[in-house]
């Protein structure tokens, strides 16, 4: 058998009968393994923890994935008192070894991906091309901090003098503490990176997943661990966001915090984050991302763009496109196009082969989808052009299952057009020009991603000239999630998607782990 080949976000479909046998056993395996308990790691040791948290599927509720221990109070501080124990030893390791144990961390991913790959479907529903792409990419990123710590020879610079007796030497250093806050819909890739990032620049980490996805984060820690993280350097505390979260924020012991997830959660916790002095802190929220579809386009490629950003992984995508700006000459044509393409989608069990999309991938969202849909419903005769409706039906009959939506025509104001909405519903509004378009694209608090569908040179300048987002593309039917991720920034950012990097790639991205010191030895 050959070995299986890689896939990636760009990936349609992952037809290989090397990666169908390794799925199907992963799915045997696993399926042994359902419902097992899971303890807290908390400071190298293993623990009961404060309670339980029950992950159950999204494509089943009453199959239950995992009984994964929650943190309480007293495991978190002792996590953070962990942390701050194991700094001095582990930032003081070269900088050489901290980057060999992450890349070993990465080539265990890689050995498990299948298996990680398959939990991750249980745990979230999304599909097999999906979730390969995921743990693939948390390798790659792990792989890619390493190396950053390489080429830039641990980020030691000599520096000017002022004397000739003096050395001047600039130096980074780590900060000490982090926290590493992740959500459900990228559990494993932004998880696992950011805490990559925190370690292999020698600061030591707590980590608190989202507590719809503990699992994941449960066995990423498992793998750092064996990859030879010490203890206390990583502490894993799967628990509710107002408990753990702003418990772990609040923590005076916490220097730094890497956040993604809701602008609402993000923007209060970078609000309160620093009390006495600066502190460090990434915020990745969300998006109201649009797509613009000008008359000169090429109408297949937009339609298989947005239908792609849209709905592919439910629209559980920070990046995912949920306005569309589409000019007046080619509206109707690519209204029905898109209709066609979200009809033809048919939601399924995310562990079968080529299935496009599964569940969504919580309660909530099922919840607020449904609330949408009654608004789309509310705004008029004509506004819902395909979809708008929950699907009990069959093996559907006991998980959260819905129909890809397009609405068309919404009020300029409507709430549906503001809010970012995480679920398969996009809106299309007709525009008459560039300039109308891309002012509406802007009227947001959001900036994550922006797409234009053109063929037109000027159009094209002026919309990478005056679109304000952190992740642009043109032309491109493959969807919004580029892989080409803008750097984070610890202060600042996209609006309020703040640095849109997804934690994970970038040049710049370690500098946010990192603080400059300047040492001076004379002669
Ligand atoms: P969320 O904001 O509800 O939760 C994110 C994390 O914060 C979870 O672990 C949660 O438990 C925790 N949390 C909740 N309350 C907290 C508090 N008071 N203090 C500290 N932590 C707290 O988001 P979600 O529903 O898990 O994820 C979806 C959101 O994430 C969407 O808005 C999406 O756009 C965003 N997202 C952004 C990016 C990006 O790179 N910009 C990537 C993925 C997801």
């Amino acid at each position: 058998m050959s070995s299986p080949g890689k896939v990636t976000y760009i990936s349609l479909s992952a037809d290989d009968p090397a990666i169908d046998a390794a799925f199907e056993a992963a799915i045997a395996a696993a399926r042994a393994e359902l419902g097992a308990n899971h303890p807290l790691h908390v400071a190298g040791q293993t623990r009961a923890g404060s309670g339980a948290i029950d992950s159950r599927s999204p494509t089943d509720g009453r199959t239950l994935v995992a009984r994964v221990a929650a943190a309480g109070e007293t495991d978190l501080n002792d996590a953070v008192a962990a942390a701050r124990a194991a700094f001095p030893a582990w930032s003081a390791r070269p900088w050489a070894e901290r980057a060999a144990i992450v890349e070993r961390a990465a080539e265990l991913v890689r050995e498990r991906k299948f298996e990680l790959s398959v939990w991750l479907i249980l745990e979230m529903g999304k599909n097999r091309v999906e979730a390969l792409g995921e743990i693939e990419e948390t390798a790659d990123l792990l792989t890619y901090y390493a190396g950053e710590m390489r080429r830039n020879d641990g980020y030691l610079l000599p520096m000017d003098r002022l004397a000739p007796t003096d050395t001047n030497t600039s130096v980074l250093r780590p900060y000490g503490v982090w926290a590493v806050i992740a959500p459900w819909n990228f559990p494993y890739a932004l998880l696992g990176a950011p805490i990559a990032a925190a370690l292999v620049t020698g600061n030591t980490v707590v980590c608190k997943p989202s507590s719809e996805t503990p699992l994941s984060a449960v066995k990423l820690t498992e793998i750092f661990e064996a990859a030879g993280v010490p203890p206390g350097a990583l502490s894993c505390l799967p628990g509710s966001g107002r408990v753990i979260g702003d418990g772990l924020t609040a923590h005076p012991d916490v220097a730094g915090v890497t956040f993604t997830g809701s602008y609402d959660v993000g923007f209060n916790l970078y609000r309160r984050f620093a009390r006495d002095f600066p502190k460090p802190c990434v915020v990745e929220m969300g998006g109201k991302n649009p797509a613009l579809v000008m008359a000169s386009a090429d109408l297949a490629q937009a339609v298989a763009g947005v239908q792609r950003s849209a709905f592919g992984m439910n629209g559980h995508k920070c990046s995912a496109c949920s306005r569309v700006f589409v000019h007046r000459a080619v509206a109707d044509e690519f209204v029905a196009g898109l209709a066609r393409a979200a009809d033809a989608i048919v939601p399924g069990d995310p562990l079968g082969k080529g299935v496009f999309v599964g569940p969504v991938a919580t309660q909530q969202s099922y919840a607020d989808y449904q609330r949408y849909v009654g608004l789309a419903q509310g705004a008029g005769a004509g506004v819902v052009r395909a979809g708008a409706a929950v699907l009990t039906d069959g093996a559907r009959a006991h998980g959260y299952f819905v129909r890809p939506t397009v609405l068309a025509g919404l009020p300029a104001d409507h709430a549906l057009l503001r809010e970012e909405l995480f679920v398969p519903i996009v809106a299309v509004q007709t525009i008459d020009s560039l300039d109308e378009a891309l002012a509406a694209a802007n009227d947001t608090k959001f900036g994550l991603t922006a797409g234009l569908f053109s063929r037109e040179q000027r159009e094209i300048d002026a919309f990478f000239e005056r679109i304000e987002a952190g992740v642009v593309y043109v032309n491109r039917a493959a969807g919004a999630t580029t892989g080409a991720w803008p750097g984070v920034q610890p202060f600042g950012g996209w609006k309020g998607s703040g640095s849109t990097g997804k934690n994970i790639g970038g040049h710049y991205t370690l500098l946010c782990y990192l603080r400059e010191q300047s040492r001076t030895v004379c002669q």
